[in-house]
């Protein structure tokens, strides 16, 4: 369950160093070396997955609650306010290292704006349409 080739899979495994905030078996949390903001950290399982659609039931059961973990730390240790998740899935949506990842980001009081979009105007009669085209695969 390793790629030899893979960065992050060095890293979770201890190979390479990195800023360790946790670890237990199946996981290893760092601090991201281009934060978006202060304490910016990165899950990261020690199996090679590429992507969320990749990953093992284990694991996918697991991430949500460590992420949970992470983030209740943030809020304690940095005083942040909140946090975002975020976790690319394909380089159209921005991932760059394809080994899964999932961000835990520390959102400040006052901070920048990050993680938003401008809000779309989709008509009644489109929405309808999405939702039919997107559920016929997920029966
Ligand atoms: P993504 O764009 O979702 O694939 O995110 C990859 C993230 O990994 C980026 O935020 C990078 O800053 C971060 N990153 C890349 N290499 C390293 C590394 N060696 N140590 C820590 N973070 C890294
Ligand atoms: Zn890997």
């Amino acid at each position: 369950m390793r790629d030899e080739t893979c960065i992050f899979c060095k890293i979770a495994n201890g190979e390479i160093p990195a800023a360790a905030i946790y670890e237990d078996e199946q996981f290893r949390v760092i601090l991201d070396l281009g934060p978006a903001s202060k304490g910016h950290a990165l899950i990261l399982p020690k199996n090679h997955f590429t992507d969320l659609t990749d990953l093992d039931e284990e694991t996918s059961s697991k991430v949500l609650a460590l992420a949970a973990k992470v983030g209740t730390a943030m809020k304690k240790s940095l005083g942040c306010a909140g946090f975002n998740l975020v976790q690319n899935n394909g380089e159209a949506a921005g991932q760059t290292v394809f080994h899964f990842h999932m961000h835990v980001i520390p959102r400040y009081e006052g901070g920048p704006r990050m993680v938003s979009w401008e809000p779309g105007s989709p008509s009644k009669e489109e929405l309808a349409g999405l939702a039919d085209c997107i559920k016929k695969e997920l029966k």
